[in-house]
């Protein structure tokens, strides 16, 4: 689990900028859910032969109630929870999102966390195959709008629950004739989650797998027909894919279209987005039958790639720091303070006391554009002092006394180029 430094802080807060106007411009809108929600929901939703139901979940008994909690290792069934508690999909349908914590215990490493951050993504009650690639451009854009590179698109079909029980009989035989090559955790999937042995990551399996019947070659029309629909507007969209068979999911209640973002450059943490259509999940939680589709950013990773080239320091700077010695100049710097902050101007006004050469320092080190000085003559005179901090245009700008009443719009003048009438 991490702390984020303020330099690191101030980097995903505009992040989260950019990512709030993206989701805007698609017409999602915020859901905000509690962090620890009843350990049936994650079991019945996620999945119970799933890695993280088996071994990934903080879960805990509310000592006062006895009841079995857990903090949330993913967003999707909380969101539909609460989209059905609250009867959200009664005659219409919802583009939802969610940002915050997810737990889960893993052995950490670079890109994986026991509490990391997910951005998620959730349409509910479309069928069409047009809001799965919604989703899938969505998020093409969002990579183009922060510039990332080496970012691929793999994407799969998993057909329909009938599809999966006909290909999961074959598999089950096609692994049962080679399960002495299983590991094992191939062997424990065998029988209780077969679909997942195809996405090991065991090089060794990798023959072995790649041999096994694909549900791809399952699939019915309606399902060929809907991943079809997806990748004809894939490719309207310019959307380069590559559709990879093997690519299940590690959350059960995926049907049809899934998806994954990969990157070469976070080793084995590559997978930076994913998602696909759940159109079974909204029933087996209690709601009244409803398709959907979604995905989940972890945010982690995509800062990696982001922050890549960026220069460290803080982001943020304060327009003008002020400096102010005796007893009367501190009292008028506290109230200018106030003034220039209610015109719009970030202030930091300086505390713990000094001399002046000391206070500049700190000025200087702020990172402000000006200084503003306070001292018995500027209280006398009812101006301040207006000391720029850096050059302008590569010159050297002396300092100059400023009326107090003429400060706000000197300032806005200098900092917005903004004249004042
Ligand atoms: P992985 O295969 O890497 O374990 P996953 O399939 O378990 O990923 P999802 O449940 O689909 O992951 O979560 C969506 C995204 O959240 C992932 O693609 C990844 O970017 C991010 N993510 C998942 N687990 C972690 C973690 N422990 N630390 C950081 N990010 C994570
Ligand atoms: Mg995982």
């Amino acid at each position: 689990m991490n702390d984020l430094l303020p330099d690191e802080a101030e980097r995903w807060e505009a992040f989260e900028e950019i990512v709030r106007d993206w989701l805007k411009s698609y017409g999602y809108r915020p859901i905000r859910t509690p962090i620890v929600e009843p350990t049936a929901l994650f079991v019945r939703g996620v999945g119970e032969h799933t890695d993280i139901v088996e071994k990934e979940m903080y879960s805990f008994e509310d000592r006062l109630n006895g009841e079995q909690l857990t903090l949330r290792p993913e967003g999707t069934a909380p969101c539909v929870r609460a989209v059905t508690e609250h009867n959200m999909l009664f005659g219409q349908a919802q583009r939802l999102y969610y940002s915050g914590p997810m737990f889960r215990h893993e052995r950490p490493q670079k890109g994986r966390y026991r509490q990391f951050h997910q951005f998620g993504v959730e349409a509910l009650g479309f069928a069409g195959p047009d809001v799965d690639a919604e989703h899938i451009v969505m998020c093409a854009r969002l990579w183009d709008d922060l510039g990332l590179e080496d970012v691929s698109l793999e994407i799969n079909s998993l057909g329909d629950a009938a599809e999966r029980a006909t290909h999961r009989a074959e598999l089950i035989a096609y692994l049962q004739k080679h399960e002495a090559s299983l590991d094992e955790d191939g062997k424990r999937r065998l029988l209780t989650n077969p679909l997942r042995v195809l996405d090991t990551k065991n090089p060794a399996l990798q023959g072995m797998v790649d041999g096994a019947p694909k549900l791809m070659d399952f699939l019915g029309e309606e399902s060929l027909k809907h991943y079809e629909g997806v990748t004809a507007l894939l490719r309207e969209a310019c959307v380069p894919h590559k559709l990879n068979t093997r690519l299940v999911r590690g959350l059960d209640y995926y049907n049809r279209t899934v998806f994954e973002w990969t990157t070469t450059r976070l080793g084995s943490q590559a997978t930076i987005c994913a998602g696909g259509r759940y159109d079974t999940l909204i029933e087996s939680l209690g709601g009244k039958p409803a398709p959907a589709c979604g995905f989940g950013m972890g945010i982690e990773r995509v800062m990696l790639l982001w922050a890549e080239g960026m220069e460290e320091g803080p982001l943020s700077r304060p327009d003008v720091y002020i400096v102010h010695q005796g007893e009367a100049a501190s009292r008028l710097a506290f109230r200018v303070a106030e003034e220039v902050r209610s015109a719009g101007v970030a202030a930091i006004y300086h505390c713990g006391g000094g001399n002046f050469k000391s206070q500049m320092k700190k000025a200087d080190a702020s990172g402000a554009a000006f200084a503003i000085v306070i001292g018995d003559d500027e209280v006398a005179a009812e101006a301040v002092m207006l000391k720029p901090l850096r050059e302008q245009d590569g010159q050297r700008v002396e300092q100059r006394k400023v009326p107090l009443a003429d400060l706000a719009p000197t300032l806005a003048n200098q900092l917005y180029g903004i004249e004042d009438n």
